[in-house]
């Protein structure tokens, strides 16, 4: 299976001034596709991705506006017409139903101030003994904090918003199946808390998550007070990209270790599908939850995967905190702030969070039965994308 590995690297001064230009090349390139794609989607015609391409970077080249294309790997260049053409047809699959995933909205133009990025294929970049050559930028010193697992098939090259710089490998990793074991578990996701488990298992939020988005809070506040253009208003904008960091660091080890843990320790796990749950489609929880779940919910997939474990997410929406997970009768809708409650049929007293986890668990084991007829799948492959598996991942 495919899974990232990201490591911190240090360009030089030199170096740094390169991947500005690779990044502000990819950026003017994404931009200009998705400019040229919502022209021909109001114009009502069709264009063809080659075209699109053709017309971005060779004839883009050739205009003296955009000369300076020609100075940065075309490599760069291609992945960012690639970037666009995936973002642009998500957002249309998104449109005609056909994603059954979350919907996603019209992609957005990047900007110079936010994380910058170039994606490279094996043309664009090679390892030079513990240096990562990047094309027309040279030599980058790695920070090898593991080891990478076979020869990557591309490389991200990151400046986050903070001004640190990563590399994100694309690499082959074997699955090492962990002995077969008896237990199974469902996960709700919770508001109070990131989850509860079918065993009434509380998994909270990681520690002092709500410090620093305290902190943020204050540092965006005090950025939104500095004059634009100045000085002091870089100054600030890095200091909230510096939280934001801790902030993303906090959750994703979190995350990482509550997946391991979930995934050791059982042969399948079931969840909520985020996409029809009822409770993400409260505006609330998308802000607060969101990112969070995702994240969860990603990671556990990609270690069943490796793993060999089952992870199965519950296909359709049912409302598994009305339902007793004792008798199974509908108890009917409870406002969020009802945390207990007595099922009238049966007297049973229930831990809301508690009880719908029992209900996924439930759910899930019949779903995946159905599925393959009596058996239970093995993880599935899957491609991870966006920022599995950084450094400190506890994989
Ligand atoms: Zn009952």
């Amino acid at each position: 299976m495919q899974v990232r590995h990201r490591y911190r690297i240090y360009p030089t001064l030199g170096q740094q001034q390169s991947l500005a230009r690779a990044f502000g090349c990819a950026r003017v390139v994404y931009n200009d596709c998705l400019r040229i794609r919502d022209a021909a989607h109001t114009a009502g015609e069709k264009i063809s991705d080659t075209e699109v391409q053709r017309r971005v970077i060779t004839l883009g080249k050739q205009a003296p506006e955009r000369e300076w294309l020609g100075d940065v790997a075309s490599v760069a260049l291609v992945q960012a017409c690639q970037d666009a053409r995936r973002a642009y047809r998500n957002w249309f699959d998104s449109l005609s139903g056909k994603r059954r995933r979350r919907k996603v909205g019209h992609p957005r133009f990047r900007r110079r101030h936010q994380r910058q990025s170039i994606r490279l294929t094996r043309n664009g970049f090679a390892l030079h003994g513990q240096r990562l050559y990047v094309a027309k930028v040279g030599d980058i010193t790695v920070e090898w904090s593991r080891d990478l697992p076979s020869m990557p098939s591309s490389v991200t090259v990151i400046k986050e918003a903070d001004g640190r710089y990563y590399a994100s490998f694309v690499v082959e990793r074997e699955a090492s199946p962990l002995p077969a074991c008896e237990r199974e578990i469902g996960i709700d996701l919770g508001l109070a808390s990131l989850a509860v488990t079918s065993d009434g298992e509380v998994i909270g939020n990681p520690r002092f998550l709500r410090a620093r988005e305290r902190k943020l809070a204050r540092t965006q506040r005090a950025l939104s007070r500095k004059q634009s253009g100045s000085a002091n208003r870089a100054r600030a904008r890095r200091q909230v990209a510096v939280v934001h960091r801790k902030i993303r660091e906090t959750r994703l080890d979190h995350a990482h270790k509550t997946a391991l843990w979930l995934v050791r320790d059982n042969q399948a796990v079931y969840a909520e599908d985020l996409a029809v749950s009822g409770l993400a489609r409260t505006p609330l929880a998308k802000s607060v939850h969101d990112a969070g779940w995702t994240q969860l919910l990603r990671l556990v997939e990609e270690k069943a995967a490796r793993y060999g474990r089952t992870f199965h997410k519950i296909g359709r929406f049912e409302p598994t905190s009305q339902v007793c997970s004792a008798c199974g009768a509908k108890d009917g809708p409870k406002p969020l702030h009802v945390r207990e409650w007595t099922c009238a049929a049966c007297g049973t007293r229930h831990d809301r969070d508690h009880n719908a986890a029992k209900n996924v668990l439930a759910l899930g084991r019949r779903e995946s039965l159905n599925v393959c007829g009596g058996g239970v799948r093995p993880g599935r492959i899957l491609v991870a994308a966006g920022e599995a598996g950084t450094h400190r991942s506890a994989t």
